[in-house]
């Protein structure tokens, strides 16, 4: 499975939630490029210079990642993807990867917000945990950049049937709760 939504939306925390739920492994890309951040890794310093500008990391790059990702041992039984694909590139190459381990999506949920409260979110979480990309500046650029790359995708897997919508502006509970009946997992 896949969740979806502008950066702010929530994806992380219900991510967490719902793979604990339902004992699948929750992979965020930003997650893995942070930690690789931190260990200033190769990959690490490379994905700073474009997450602090608010800009992906190109896509043959984090392909490789998630490629790499989804082969271990953990996503073998599912998993829930947060935070990729970003790109029709991404898109084609998650096709590809599936389609080698002889597996394919069984849902896109989509968290539907408004662009005004996550970016009051956002500046919140940057104040409380520091985070570089969080500052009012890069939000806004990755919100564009999420409309223009990213919100194109949702129709990709719409004409798919994978699309579940949620009202990601409910509480955090109510939003796990919704998630869970638009899988028929509650
Ligand atoms: P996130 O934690 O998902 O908001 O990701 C934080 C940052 O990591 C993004 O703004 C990008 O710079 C980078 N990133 C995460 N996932 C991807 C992806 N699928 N493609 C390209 N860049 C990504």
């Amino acid at each position: 499975m896949l969740i979806v939504g502008p950066p702010g939306a929530g994806k992380g925390t219900q991510a967490a939630r719902l793979a604990d739920a339902l004992s699948i492994p929750a992979i965020s890309t930003g997650d893995i490029f942070r930690a690789n951040v931190s260990q200033q890794t190769e990959l690490g310093v490379l994905a700073k210079s474009y997450m602090d500008k608010g800009e992906y990391v190109p896509d043959s790059v984090t392909n490789d990642m998630v490629r790499a990702r989804l082969a271990e041992d953990d996503a073998t039984g599912g998993f829930l993807l947060d935070g990729y694909p970003r790109t029709l590139d991404q898109v084609e190459a998650l096709d590809g990867v599936l389609d080698s381990l002889g597996t394919s999506l069984d849902a896109v949920l989509l968290l539907v917000v408004e662009t005004e409260a996550v970016v009051e979110r956002l500046v919140a979480r940057g104040e409380a945990e520091g985070r570089s990309d969080d500052t009012e500046e890069t939000i806004r650029h990755r919100l564009s950049v999420y409309s223009e790359q990213t919100a194109p995708l949702i129709d990709v897997y719409e004409a798919r049937g994978l699309v579940r919508r949620v009202d990601g502006m409910a509480s955090i509970d109510e939003v796990t709760a919704a998630l869970q009946d638009a899988l028929g997992a509650r």
